[in-house]
Order: structure tokens, then C-alpha cells, then sequence
């Protein structure tokens, strides 16, 4: 028999006696259903050997179904009175598996160092700050070699997008500057409690090297701020603060062999990453 999940009559014990009343602010809605927790486990594809971070532990849901699937889960979780609580869930509901969590108090847009380094990341994220989390974590624990990621559908989808889409955009480029990113599925509302307005969406990711480019990470991202920040220009115009001026973005563009007149959701983070590399400062 598979080893039982929290549903909704435990996760509403667990939130009476810690007094939880979920945030908003904190994106607090907790799964109830345990084939979604099969469901997500599966699909991120996780061998027993790997570490996993878990971020947004909350009432446990998830942590459970990771613990059977993976050697050890990192929960790195916000909320003071939810993560004091997560080991005790563990002990309670798989009892041998509690030496096998680490938890951690902090904030994951911000954290900077874990007890074991994670090769996946699977999380039900806190949906306001998804993409920071992501791209944060991305970029401060490179040992993180693939994961699967619930958010708003309609982040999923941006995250997701390729170039040339209407709704591909700063999220989309900036993660495909680390993995390459991929829909794994929509989340209806009533898996979770409190029910939240809207669909979720699994994204599913493996890492990659980044574009092989003379510029930084940071000059790159710089480039696409940029570009995005008026995606109706033509890059020319939406380039010529970045530049210096519209004929500098020109010479950049044009030696990176992109149109002046196109507009940057047609562009991929390679493109990007040559633009980036003839800025005048770098050029020179
Ligand atoms: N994993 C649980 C589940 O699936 O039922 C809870 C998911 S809930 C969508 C998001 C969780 O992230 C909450 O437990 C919330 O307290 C936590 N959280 C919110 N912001 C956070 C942050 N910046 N860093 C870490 N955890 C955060």
C-alpha cells in the first residue's frame, strides 16, 4: 500500500492546533490530496539517491511524498511557526524518515547557504514570489541539476514560453539562461486549501550550461531588462538607454547579428548573450 499523505481532514488539525491561518502575502495554500502529491512527485522524476530542496515546506503535504523518493529534503521554509512544526509532522506520520529532513528558517529569495547542497528543487513555491525564488536559487546553488516547480498556471506558462510567443518575457529568458524549462502539467484549485483563484501549473526543468559569451551574467540580464522593459519598441529604441544612445544600440546590435527592428520577444538568450558581449563598454 503507498505510505499515507496528508489530506484535508490532517491538514485542518495541523492548522487548528498551530493556529495557522493561511497568508496571502506568504502564498499559503496547502495541498490536501494525496494523488496530487503522487502526481508532483512523480513527474519530477527524482532518484532515491538525491537531495532535494523543498521550498515552502508548509504543513508537510509535500515533504512526505518527497521523503519517500528521495535520500534526503531540505526545507527551507519562511514561516517560524510552520517550520518548527514540520519535524514533528514527520516523526508523526514516517517516523523513519525524520532523520532525513533538515529544516531551515529563512527566506529562499535570500538564502545562501544549505546543510547539504540539493541536486533537484521541488517545491509547491509561494506564488508572488515564484520567479525570484527561482532564478535566486538558480543562480547560488549551481548543484541543483533539475526539478519540477508548481506556480500560477499562468507563470508556468511564461516560464515556460519560447522565443517568438506572445507571452515570452523576462521569466522565460532569464531562466533559460540556467535550464532548459518545460510545462508538465495544469494543478486544478481544489487540490488546496484555502482554494486559490486560479489554476497552477507544473514546470519541470534540467539544468544546462549557460551561452558561452565574453559578457557577465549580469550584463546579460541587463540586456534583457532592457529590451523587455519596452517590449514594443524595436530593440533599437528600447536598447538606446542601455546603450548610450539608438545609434550605439545599432552598431551593438548589428554586430551581434540581430535585426535592429525586431523586438526582444524573438529573441533567445544566446541572442542576448550577443548582444550583451558588444555593449560599448565591453566592445571597446
Ligand atoms: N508545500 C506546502 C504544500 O504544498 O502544501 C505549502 C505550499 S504554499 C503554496 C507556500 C509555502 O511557502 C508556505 O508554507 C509559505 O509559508 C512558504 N513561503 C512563503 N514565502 C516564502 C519564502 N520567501 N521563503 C520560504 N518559504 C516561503
Amino acid at each position: 500500500a503507498p505510505a499515507p499523505l496528508l489530506g484535508a481532514t490532517e491538514i485542518r488539525r495541523l492548522a487548528d492546533e498551530l493556529d495557522v491561518r493561511p497568508t496571502k502575502t506568504l502564498g499559503q495554500n496547502f495541498v490536501i490530496d494525496g494523488n496530487t502529491i503522487r502526481r508532483i512527485v512523480a513527474a519530477a522524476d527524482i532518484s532515491p539517491d538525491e537531495i532535494v530542496l523543498e521550498v515552502g515546506p508548509g504543513l508537510g503535504s509535500l515533504t512526505l511524498g518527497l521523503l519517500d523518493a528521495a535520500a534526503r529534503v531540505v526545507a527551507v521554509e519562511i514561516d517560524p511557526k510552520l517550520a518548527a512544526r514540520l519535524p514533528r509532522t514527520i516523526e508523526e506520520f514516517r517516523p523513519e524518515k525524520a532523520a532525513s529532513l533538515d529544516v531551515v528558517l529563512s527566506d529562499a529569495m535570500r538564502v545562501r547557504e544549505l546543510p547539504h547542497a540539493p541536486t533537484a528543487l521541488v517545491a509547491n513555491l509561494p506564488y508572488n514570489v515564484a520567479v525570484p525564488v527561482v532564478l535566486h536559487l538558480f543562480e547560488h546553488f549551481p548543484s541543483l541539476r533539475h526539478g519540477l516547480v508548481m506556480v500560477q498556471d499562468e507563470v508556468a506558462d511564461r516560464l515556460a514560453a519560447k522565443p517568438g510567443s506572445k507571452i515570452y518575457g523576462v521569466p522565460s529568458v532569464k531562466s533559460t539562461w540556467y535550464a532548459d524549462m518545460r510545462k508538465a502539467g495544469v494543478v486544478g484549485k481544489n487540490v488546496f486549501w484555502p482554494a486559490p483563484k486560479i489554476n497552477s501549473g507544473l514546470v519541470g526543468f534540467s539544468r544546462h550550461e549557460p551561452p558561452v559569451t565574453p559578457a557577465s551574467r549580469e550584463q546579460v540580464f541587463a540586456a534583457i531588462d532592457a529590451a523587455f522593459a519596452q517590449r514594443r519598441k524595436t530593440l533599437r529604441a528600447a536598447l538606446a538607454g542601455w546603450a548610450g544612445s539608438a545609434a550605439a544600440a545599432e552598431t551593438a546590435l548589428r554586430a551581434a547579428g540581430v535585426d535592429p527592428q525586431a523586438r526582444g520577444e524573438k529573441l533567445s538568450v544566446e541572442e542576448f548573450a550577443a548582444i550583451a558581449a558588444h555593449h560599448p563598454d565591453l566592445a571597446g
